[in-house]
């Protein structure tokens, strides 16, 4: 494809929250509205999601089968008439090849391949050279382009580690210390190690699953005790029965709270933490609750690790999973956008407008970095629908924009 000059909207990132946006987009005003681009170093949709799921071997996905990027709820049911047995109680949650069957037909069936210009967003300039706010967009190619408006879709945030990790003097081979965004259960052999697994939301349960499966033997360590939920914030947070009051409240940094509160750190759904139990009966996990590393060092060829309950072990490798954090001041693409819009930063949190715009611009945000608007399920595949609701009309209607 080449590349135009100018373009109504670009999008940046083609994951969930994207192809969520475009069809929503489309079908609200598929006849006027095809003048957007989706900008990715991966020419194809979903990479990110692909290969995380894969790297984790996880099975089925945690959200429920009315959360899917079409904006018909009961599409992927339909879509998965034949399919049942790939419908996961409770609440059928779709199996992993289910899911991205279903969303490579959501691709054809919008016609959305070929949306996709495979390079990565370098920098996002404000320009006001044409007399009305535009955005340069310049490419790791070199190009560059002007769009009217921007949607930045990238993704999950920078990796969180805890504060040991930085106090670690020794030197140690890389793939011993990996967060669990590097871990790539597909490419390891794990017989006869022993692996420390670190934090209580379900990716360290699907990497503990996937070492003890490898031959390996586990420890998982969670700051609290394992917390079990069937989704990572209660389904009151998809409605008003939460919302309403969410919305009502003006003071951001309670609204950030309410945030944190709704997902207190991280948690593990039932079945899961059903074989966790049955593996630590059984021996072949330790489940290491309340429990904190307070340092590590590598001593070849193990890590000697110190809790802060006094104890030491020994592991041959560490997996952080930690998470990760939105701290929009750090974002590569928001440096130049935000000196030019400036907005207040809540705990990382950029506060937006209504349509999850940076204030008086064209410059929208959607997925974690849009949670003081969303709620906390602004990152899951729920976020991205609420967020379309937010943002389609703004983009859609001539009396909503601006400039
Ligand atoms: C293991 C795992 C399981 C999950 N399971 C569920 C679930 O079951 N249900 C649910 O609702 N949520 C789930 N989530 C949460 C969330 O839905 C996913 O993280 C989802 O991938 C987020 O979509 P996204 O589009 O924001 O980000 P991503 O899928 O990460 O996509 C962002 C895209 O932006 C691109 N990008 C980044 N920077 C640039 C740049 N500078 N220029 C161009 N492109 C760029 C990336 O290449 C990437 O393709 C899960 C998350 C993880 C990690």
């Amino acid at each position: 494809m080449k590349l135009p000059k100018y373009i109504d909207l670009a999008i940046i990132g083609a994951g969930v929250q994207a192809l969520t946006l475009t069809t929503h987009l489309l079908q609200k005003s598929a006849k006027h509205y095809h003048k957007f681009l989706v900008f990715d170093p991966s020419p194809t949709w979903m990479r990110q999601w692909q290969r995380q799921f894969a790297a984790q071997q996880i099975p089925c996905l945690r959200s429920p089968a009315v959360h899917h990027p079409d904006p018909n709820p009961y599409q992927l049911r339909n879509f998965a008439e034949h399919r049942q047995n790939e419908l996961f109680s409770p609440y059928d949650r779709p199996g992993t090849k289910l899911f991205n069957d279903f969303c490579q037909e959501v691709i054809r069936r919008w016609q959305l391949a070929d949306k996709i210009y495979p390079a990565k967003v370098m920098q996002i300039i404000p320009s006001q050279q044409l007399s009305r706010p535009r955005f340069q967009l310049v490419l790791e190619t070199g190009e560059t382009i002007i769009a009217r408006r921007v949607v930045l879709a990238t993704g999950s945030g920078q990796v969180q580690l805890p504060d040991w990790v930085e106090r670690i003097t020794s030197d140690y081979p890389l793939d011993k210390l990996s967060h669990s965004q590097q871990v790539n259960l597909e490419q390891l052999k794990l017989r006869g190690e022993s692996i420390l697994i670190i934090g209580g939301g379900l990716t360290s349960g699907h990497l503990a699953k996937g070492a003890l499966n490898l031959g390996a033997t586990v420890t998982l360590m969670t700051r609290k005790q394992l917390q079990e939920k069937i989704f990572e914030a209660e389904p009151g947070w998809l409605g008003p029965k939460y919302l309403k009051e969410f919305h009502a409240q003006t003071d951001w940094d309670v609204r950030y709270q309410q945030i944190q509160q709704a997902r207190n750190g991280g948690s593990m759904t039932p079945e899961m933490m059903l074989q966790l139990r049955q593996a630590s009966h059984q021996g072949k996990i330790t489940l290491n609750e309340s429990c904190q590393v307070s340092s590590a060092q590598w001593q070849e060829p193990l890590w000697q690790v110190s809790c802060l309950d006094g104890n030491q072990h020994q592991f041959t490798r560490i997996w952080l999973a930690t998470g990760t954090k939105f701290k929009a001041t750090e974002h590569p693409l928001l440096q130049n956008v935000l000196e030019t819009y400036p907005t207040q930063i809540v705990n990382g949190l950029p506060v937006l407008d209504q349509y999850l715009r940076l204030p008086k611009s064209n410059f929208f945000i959607m997925g974690g970095l849009a949670a003081l608007q969303i709620g906390p399920v602004a990152r899951n595949i729920a976020g991205a629908r609420m967020a379309c609701k937010s943002m389609v009309p703004a983009i859609v209607k001539p009396s909503l924009a601006i400039g």
